[in-house]
């Protein structure tokens, strides 16, 4: 497996081979991104390659998001992406991708104009993470585009877990007719419910068992939704009730429809259930699709 750190090496490697799945990520990579990754080595053709991206994407940060002290791991990461037999992992710096230095990258952001962004509508983008992370979506939107054009790929895959991305790129796909097959992949969970997140490292035990309350409100919506429940206000009542003394800070528990991202007030099939919630100021995300 090789490991490419320039878009010159990468632009070669995809002369030679031109039918590429793609597996986008930022690194510190858990069994979360190994089921991404082994989906898209099982779905592969027989002359495939699986390209593993590891980029942490300064540009979908906000200036008091935890860019600086995010999780960098590549050495471990290449290690499991050759386990699973993927066949490049694509590991470029912030100044390879858009010619600025990290450290720079507060100066780069949403209000400096040097960079084409792809700005996903807003209607889509201001609600869920997007409310309290402004530019986020851009940041993201902007970069996957990119790796799409640097890879060519035919095929990319995506956590449910960030179910308002997976929503958006889907969008971004169909809106400017790129040619890659979206694939999304259901959230790998530890033996305890949690979801897995590269964020998960920064919980201590006490932080990891408080987090463990967004899956136990989830499963009880499912629960509740699985003996007949639709009505919303009730899903959320019960579930909340889990969470009674602000074990964790919830930022947002939202029931949407998956097909459009409008809130709804009955719970059906492809209803999406999104919690966002903060632990120790540790922001972790979650979510289920009835
Ligand atoms: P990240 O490195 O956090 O940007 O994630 C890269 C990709 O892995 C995204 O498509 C995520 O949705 C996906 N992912 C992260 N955690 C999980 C998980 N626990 N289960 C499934 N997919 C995940």
């Amino acid at each position: 497996m090789k490991v490419i750190k320039t878009i010159s090496e990468l632009k070669d490697f995809v002369a030679e081979n031109n039918n590429i799945s793609l597996v986008p990520t930022m690194g510190a990579l858990h069994l979360g991104h190994g089921a991404l990754i082994k989906e898209a080595v099982k779905q592969k053709d027989e002359n495939g390659k699986v390209i593993v991206s590891v980029f942490v994407n300064p540009i979908q940060f906000g200036p008091n998001e935890d860019f600086n002290k995010y999780p960098r791991t590549l050495n471990e990461d290449a290690k499991f992406c050759e386990e699973l037999q993927a066949d490049v992992v694509f590991a470029p710096s912030a100044s390879e991708m858009y010619g600025i230095n990290e450290n720079q990258k507060d100066n780069f952001n949403l209000s400096n104009n040097y960079l084409t962004y792809v700005c996903p509508p807003y209607f889509l983008v201001d609600k869920l993470c997007g409310k309290s992370r402004t530019g986020h979506f851009d940041g993201v939107a902007t970069v996957v585009l990119k790796l799409f054009n640097l890879t060519g790929a035919k095929k990319a895959y995506f956590g449910q877990k960030d179910a308002q991305q997976l929503f958006l790129i889907k969008k971004m796909v169909k809106d400017l007719n790129l040619n890659v097959d979206i694939k999304s992949i259901p959230i790998v969970r530890d033996k305890n419910g949690l979801a897995l997140s590269s964020r998960n490292k920064y919980l201590d035990s006490d932080g990891y068992n408080k987090a463990l309350t967004i899956h136990k409100m989830l499963e009880k919506v499912k629960e509740l939704y699985g003996r007949g429940v639709t009505n919303v206000k009730i899903l959320f009542e019960e579930a909340i009730v889990l969470n009674k003394d602000n074990i964790v800070d919830i930022e947002y528990f939202e029931f949407m429809d998956f097909n459009n991202l409008e809130n709804t007030m009955a719970a059906k099939e492809n209803t999406l259930v999104a919690i966002a919630a903060r632990v120790d100021n540790i922001r972790l995300i979650d979510n289920l699709i009835l």
